[in-house]
């Protein structure tokens, strides 16, 4: 079975961002469901992820709401919630017409300069109510001027200790970004990715939380890149060395778009903590005109890499994802396989 960790809702219908629409012109807080019919949730899925499943030979996608649309530093904090139940309750929704070829994690009601323990009532709702996995955890609700703390800073540890309680990870996923000077998928994404993990090695996060769980999406950032560097700043802070102080904890993802790139991922980082995906429908839509391939066929990279043993590819693509993401095994029985080979 191969399992994709980390896509978003990116092709919902017109009905949602016309109820968010509404929704930021107005100041009343009562407002209709969206109007979206499941025949327009087939739609949207038939002809965009699920197409590619089947062409690409994926099996199963962790999907979460459009990650660019999260938009924690528009409006307040109940502005974050309503569109957050209401994303939610969309994913849930798709999951539930198609709970072969999707599992659902959730967007957090995050809200700049609001603790993160608010989110924790949406957080139960998803998890113990409608059945999610996982949730997205963004380390910028500000959307670029990066206002909050420090992710080891308490002031995230209510939320860590639901997340534990729950057994449920976080990716670690920024949102739009309002600086014009950071290009949001391009440049604030992979910065994210990067600060977040440089913020675990300056802490000692996984002490107070042994079982707390990240993934890193767009294969770290820069990290694997510069493992070198994280390793010799690990050491001159006098921390563990970075297999111990945060390997037990933190994975990465493979959304990186090139082979080289993979390659250099799966060289560095251990297979333990390296999990699938893929992003599709995401950020880079188009063919690469040197291969002729999509960029974001991520599963074609790891299947030309000979080095790697059947037994680590089995790992990357299904048994860490069930490992970081226990509730998948819970709640998998019943499911048919995917569409994908
Ligand atoms: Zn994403």
């Amino acid at each position: 079975m191969i399992i994709d960790c980390h896509g978003h809702y990116t092709t919902a219908p017109a009905g949602l961002w016309e109820w968010r629409k509404l929704q930021l012109s107005s100041l009343k807080n009562s407002f209709t469901k969206p109007r979206i019919s499941d025949q327009e949730i087939r739609d949207s899925l038939e002809s965009a992820q699920l197409k590619i499943q089947g062409e690409r030979g994926t099996n199963l996608t962790f999907f979460s709401p459009r990650a660019g649309s999260m938009e924690h530093h528009v409006g307040d904090e109940a502005t974050s919630i309503a569109w957050s139940r209401e994303c939610n309750d969309l994913i849930h929704r798709v999951c539930s017409l198609y709970p072969a070829n999707f599992a659902p994690v959730c967007q957090l009601p995050q809200s700049t300069g609001v603790p993160p323990a608010n989110c924790i009532p949406e957080l139960e709702r998803c998890v113990r109510e409608l059945g999610f996995i996982g949730c997205n955890l963004n380390p910028d609700p500000s959307g670029g001027w990066w206002k909050e703390p420090p992710l080891t800073d308490r002031w995230w540890y209510p939320l860590y200790e639901k997340m534990v309680e729950l057994d449920v990870p976080a990716m670690v996923h920024v949102s739009s970004s309002c600086n014009p000077a950071f290009h949001f998928t391009g440049a604030h994404y992979i910065n994210a990715d990067t600060t977040a993990f440089m913020q675990l090695v300056q802490g000692d996060l996984f002490k107070d939380f042994p079982t707390l769980r990240f993934v890193i999406p767009h294969g770290g950032g820069a990290v694997p890149y510069h493992w070198g560097r994280y390793r010799g700043l690990a050491q001159d802070m006098k921390k563990p060395l970075l297999k111990d102080h945060l390997l037990n904890n933190v994975y990465f993802d493979t959304c990186v778009y090139h082979k080289p790139g993979i390659e250099l991922l799966l060289k560095v980082i251990p297979a333990d903590n390296i999990l699938f995906a893929a992003e599709v429908v995401g950020a880079v839509r188009g063919i690469d005109p040197e291969t002729g391939q999509y960029y974001d066929d991520t599963r074609r990279y790891i299947d030309a890499i000979d080095w790697v043993s059947a037994a680590d590819k089995q790992k990357i693509f299904e048994g860490n994802v069930r490992k970081v993401y226990p509730r998948f095994k819970a709640q998998v029985r019943g499911r048919t396989p995917g569409r994908g080979a």
